[in-house]
């Protein structure tokens, strides 16, 4: 029996799935119960425990977290390619709290104040749908590797510490979030990470100011510095095209002290990583510009401490990655239309791509992801359960 001549899957089955994962919480960092309910399912369908690992994900985390990701590998009973399916196992933490409802063909949360966590319990779903499907009806499949990723709404921290070597060098490589089930996601930005500390000197605002210098003058100077180039919000020069943001500006307590500290977090994004070193570049020389021009009578100047760290880089596959073929392959198969996407925002395959196993991303009907608004299509999400079906096994 092959997966063309087979049922596959139920449906019914596969929405009660969804609908079991989305009823327990878990936001990033706090997965264990949630995964320990993907063990339950794996478990009595007859894993073997021997299969099933966690990897050490959440020590490696700036954030700490209860368990690291979870790692399924299922010996093949057909030849070929090792084959991975993932999706990350957290939600945002506006999902907590979410009672799914079905009303006609979409799920929502029951709540109005929460949303609905289908941005990722949706992807979890298609992917131990599949797992389920193929053990209950026997269907041939070649090596398998399944993972259900920790952390990624706080960054991608989970694909960027699984432990590559316990993946089982997996050659095709497919992940589920949000979006329609039709659109292989195969390129992605890449994010930088700045802080940039300000430091002035403290002074009576009203008694003697000239002897103060003032880190919010300063902040002010550079900031209308980077907007007046061009090198704030959207930025395009020449080619080359990116994007940053001043996204926290902290200090300051009261307004008889000359501001002496200001902190500031802001990000910078292009998909051209040499675009982002020089966009990072024109932030530290306007920072640093803005501090020696502002000095207090003795002649002293502030300081500023610039750090970066990168979140994720970007990436873009080939329409002729095997990975990617096989996804437009399965898409077409269950009679979609397939699309190719680039998108600016970051992926757990970014991470992976990074590692040297280069993924496609495919949606399963999530909308409104990250607002009380969310909804999961279940047509879309049981034409999701086809492709991720297909995918590990024709
Ligand atoms: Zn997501």
């Amino acid at each position: 029996m092959t997966v063309d001549d087979h049922p596959a899957f139920i449906d019914g089955e596969a929405v009660k799935l969804v609908m079991d994962l989305l009823s327990v919480h878990g936001r990033s960092g706090e997965e264990r119960e949630i995964a320990d309910l993907v063990v339950k399912y794996l478990s009595k369908a007859g894993v073997p425990a021997k299969f099933i690992t966690h990897d050490q994900a959440h020590r490696k985390s700036r954030r700490g977290g209860q368990i690291g990701n979870l790692i399924v590998k299922l010996p093949e009973t057909m030849r070929g390619p090792r084959r991975l399916l993932m999706a990350h196992l957290d939600t945002v933490p506006l999902c907590v709290g979410a009672q799914p409802i079905i009303r006609g063909d979409e799920i929502f949360s029951r709540d109005s104040s929460t949303a609905l966590g289908g941005d990722n319990r949706a992807g979890c779903a298609v992917i131990l749908n599949a797992l389920l499907s193929i053990l209950r009806d026997g269907v041939p499949h070649p090596p398998l590797t399944f993972v259900w990723m920790v952390q990624e709404e706080v960054g991608l921290l989970g694909a960027r510490h699984v432990t590559p070597s316990k993946l089982g060098k997996p050659q095709l490589c497919f992940n589920w979030d949000g979006g329609p089930p039709n659109v292989a996601v195969i390129g992605a930005t890449g994010d930088d990470h700045l802080d940039i500390e300000i430091e002035g000197l403290a002074s009576h605002a009203g008694a003697h100011p000239e002897d103060g210098v003032s880190a919010t003058v300063i902040t002010g100077l550079a900031i209308a510095d980077l907007q007046k180039n061009g090198w704030h919000g959207k930025i395009v020069k020449g080619k080359q095209q990116g994007t940053s943001n001043i996204g926290s500006i902290r200090g300051g307590d009261a307004t008889n002290v000359v501001t002496d500290r200001l902190a500031i977090t802001a990000e910078v994004r292009s998909h051209q990583p040499a675009f982002r070193k020089q966009i990072i570049k024109a932030y530290e020389k306007a920072f640093r510009l803005a501090a020696k021009s502002v000095k207090n009578a003795q002649g002293q100047t502030g300081r500023i401490r610039f750090s970066t760290y990168d979140k994720y880089e970007s990436f873009r596959l080939s329409p002729k990655e095997p990975s990617v073929r096989a996804a437009m392959e399965a898409i077409e198969s269950i009679g979609l239309p397939a699309m190719t996407r680039v998108i600016d925002g970051g992926l757990d395959a970014n991470w992976m791509t990074a590692h040297g196993f280069p993924t496609v991303t495919l949606g399963c009907g999530q909308a409104g992801i990250h607002t009380v608004n969310e909804s999961l299509n279940i047509p879309d999400y049981l034409n999701a359960c086809r492709i991720a079906l297909r995918l590990a096994t024709a």
